[in-house]
């Protein structure tokens, strides 16, 4: 079949290159599908180049990342589901194709997308695989359950088509490239879609042929795109070795846990090019250990030479002022390079966090949004600290920054 899949997103604070349609492709190919790439970001004439992509490549079906449902940030929150919505709608409508739906926005709801999208078909998760699958069932009967759930194995193929994406106007525009090790995430934070997801570890040298391929060609500059780079030691430990055996010169950033961490990684890191971890960082129900993690972890980093941005979020149900005001106490001792604090949680159906709060009326009072849907596709946040209150528990030190009014990301402003 020939299958276009298009990239949507158009936020550009700043430009991500849609690497997840890069990986698809590649295993559509290796599955003897036909693909183009049309990346919206800088599109200028929307309908016009959607337009023009479907009378070129004249597809059999379409497929649509759905990268973000909205920006999460409570102060500039923008929602993407409409434009979506409406593209859907002019590819169906206007082209009489099919429409496939898949990225991480499936898993805040993925029933609730497809149904507010109305796309045909879904997939939840890794969609390498099933994508494939899916499209040969298409082809056979025409007819099948519109949800699908990704599944990978483990030392998965790392293949990629990188260069139907116009890198090139990406980094003129503030975006820098980014590869994944692995998918999935096994920690349980209570307000993340990604807790408790199966993971899927990529083979280290396929990775690593891969950031060759953008440094043989010019790019140097990487951000991860996995939840959190050490979601298993051993395995970062060793791709770190296996980056430091190839000699790859290039300057990279991560999101991490304050977990499975030992200053061997943080030697490693800095030995290939790590200059800057962001630390996700909450303060729901946590025990003195993981306070004492979290010192270790930004001591050690720090003394390795690569730089900590604390991603900080805070006033969950039943924690008071005092509380916060402690946990922000011993982040001014420890000493970051900053600490972005946010305390308005997006929620999503089904999330833990979603079903305490809707399981208490006092609760319930610190919602806004629209509350009244319970689909939570359009945004709905719980925030019992205002940004005024906040501003005084912070007490005016410049190492912590109040996360949303700023549209930026750590890679840019530590
Ligand atoms: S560690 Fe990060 S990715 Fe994993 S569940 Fe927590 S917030 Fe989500």
């Amino acid at each position: 079949m020939k299958i276009l899949l298009i990239n949507p997103n158009r936020y550009k604070f700043p430009p991500v290159p849609p690497i997840g349609l890069e990986y698809l492709a590649a295993c559509l190919e290796h599955g003897g599908h036909k693909t183009e790439i049309i990346d919206l970001c800088f599109s200028e004439n929307l309908y016009e180049d959607i337009d023009n992509a479907l009378e070129l490549f004249n597809p059999d079906i379409t497929g649509i990342t759905v990268r973000n449902v909205d920006t999460v940030l409570y102060h500039t929150n923008e929602f993407f589901l409409d434009e979506l919505k409406d593209i859907v709608k002019h590819i169906k409508s206007k082209h009489g194709l099919k429409v496939i739906i898949g990225g991480t926005g499936l898993s805040t709801n993925a029933e609730g997308v497809l149904e507010y999208l109305d796309a045909d078909f879904a997939i939840v998760g890794p969609a390498e695989n099933t994508l494939n699958e899916l499209l040969n069932e298409i082809g056979n009967s025409g007819n099948t359950k519109k949800i699908w759930h990704g599944r990978l194995r483990n030392n998965i193929k790392c293949s990629r088509s990188p260069f139907k994406v116009d890198y090139k106007r990406y980094f003129e525009s503030g975006g820098i490239a980014g590869f994944e090790t692995h998918k999935g995430c096994t920690s349980s934070c209570v307000y993340c879609i990604e807790a408790n997801s199966r993971v899927f570890f990529k083979n280290v040298h396929d990775v690593i042929s891969e950031i060759k391929m953008f440094v043989d060609i010019g790019y140097k500059h990487f951000h991860l795109c996995d939840s959190e780079f050490n979601e298993n030691l051993e395995y970062a430990i060793d791709f770190c070795s296996a980056m430091k055996e190839s000699g790859l010169d290039i300057k990279w950033a991560v999101y991490m846990k304050p977990s499975e961490f030992s200053r061997r990684l943080f030697r490693l890191m800095k030995e290939t090019g790590v200059y800057l971890i962001t630390l996700t960082v909450d303060s729901y129900q946590k025990c003195t250990a993981y306070w004492s993690d979290i010192e270790k972890f930004i001591f050690t980093a720090k003394s390795c030479g690569i730089k900590v941005a604390v991603d900080f979020l805070t006033g969950f149900p039943y924690e008071d002022e005092n509380h916060i005001l402690e946990c922000i106490g011993t982040l001014k001792r420890l000493q970051p390079d900053s600490v972005s604090i946010n305390t308005f949680i997006r929620l999503y159906k089904n999330l833990q966090i979603t079903n305490i709060i809707l399981g208490d009326s006092k609760l319930r009072e610190h919602l806004s949004g629209n509350i009244d849907d319970s689909t939570f596709i359009k945004p709905v946040f719980y925030n019992q600290i205002g940004t005024e209150k906040l501003e005084q528990l912070i007490g005016g030190d410049p190492l912590f920054r109040i996360e949303g009014p700023e549209r930026s990301v750590n890679y840019i402003r530590v």
